[in-house]
């Protein structure tokens, strides 16, 4: 039912967060290569005022789109930064294609991460190839998308999404930067991969223990 629904999101939500938590100082120094280093202490902000908005949420009754609105305008308020914004979005977003009534299915799940990935895209008008968090995103809500439609139930689609985001961010330590702090320094990022990127590859990976059965 819709309480579920807004229980997983809560669920998830506290994933994030310790999982950002654990890897804070790892973000940062990934971000101080050509970035301003900045990444682990504003995903650590911006991922600890959404789980608290979502908290008072959860307590107040609301479904999963009301929570997940709340948290995604916490996070961009509390986060600052490029990425702060962006992950306002992503949360927005999902919020939206959950709803507040029914219990969503694994295609609205996959139909919000598309959502997302595309309300990234227009925000930071990056795309695939500028080295940022749109180069896992992109992937990731593909082969979501693709694993759903092909009948796989949420948990089974998201674990194999979450093997993808990660070899895409792997795979940005071979970019050079195109958009955000890193470009001016971009020859300076060859060999590292995008804190972005990493980062939402971490989170998506740590986040598929939520939808387990
Ligand atoms: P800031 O760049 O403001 O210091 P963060 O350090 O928290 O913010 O986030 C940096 C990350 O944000 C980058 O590693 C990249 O993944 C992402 N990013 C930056 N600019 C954009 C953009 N225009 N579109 C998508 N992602 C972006
Ligand atoms: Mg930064
Ligand atoms: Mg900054």
């Amino acid at each position: 039912d819709s309480r579920e629904a807004a229980r997983t999101a809560l669920a998830a939500l506290r994933v994030l967060k310790d999982t950002v938590d654990v890897h804070a100082d790892e973000l940062g120094r990934i971000d101080a290569v050509a970035g301003d280093g900045d990444h682990g202490i504003g995903m650590q902000r911006g991922s600890t005022g959404a789980y608290e908005a979502a908290v008072r949420a959860e307590t107040l009754g609301a479904g999963a789109e009301t929570l997940l609105h709340r948290a995604a305008d916490a996070w961009a308020d509390r986060a600052g930064g490029t990425s702060g914004a962006l992950w306002g979005v992503i949360l927005r977003a999902v919020g939206t294609a959950l709803g507040d009534t029914a219990r969503p299915t694994a295609a609205e799940v996959a139909s919000g991460v598309a959502q997302a990935s595309a309300g990234v895209m227009e925000l930071g008008k990056a795309e695939v190839g500028d080295k940022t968090m749109v180069d896992v995103l992109v992937p990731f809500s593909y082969a979501l998308t693709a694993a759903t439609r092909a009948g796989q139930p949420l948990a089974t689609a998201w674990d194999t999404a979450a093997h993808s985001a990660s070899a895409a961010a792997q795979a940005t330590a071979d970019l050079l930067p195109r958009m955000g702090r890193a470009r001016p320094h971009a020859e300076k990022s060859l060999g590292t991969p995008d804190a972005g990127a990493h980062s939402l590859a971490l989170i998506v990976r740590a986040v598929h223990g939520v939808f387990v059965p």
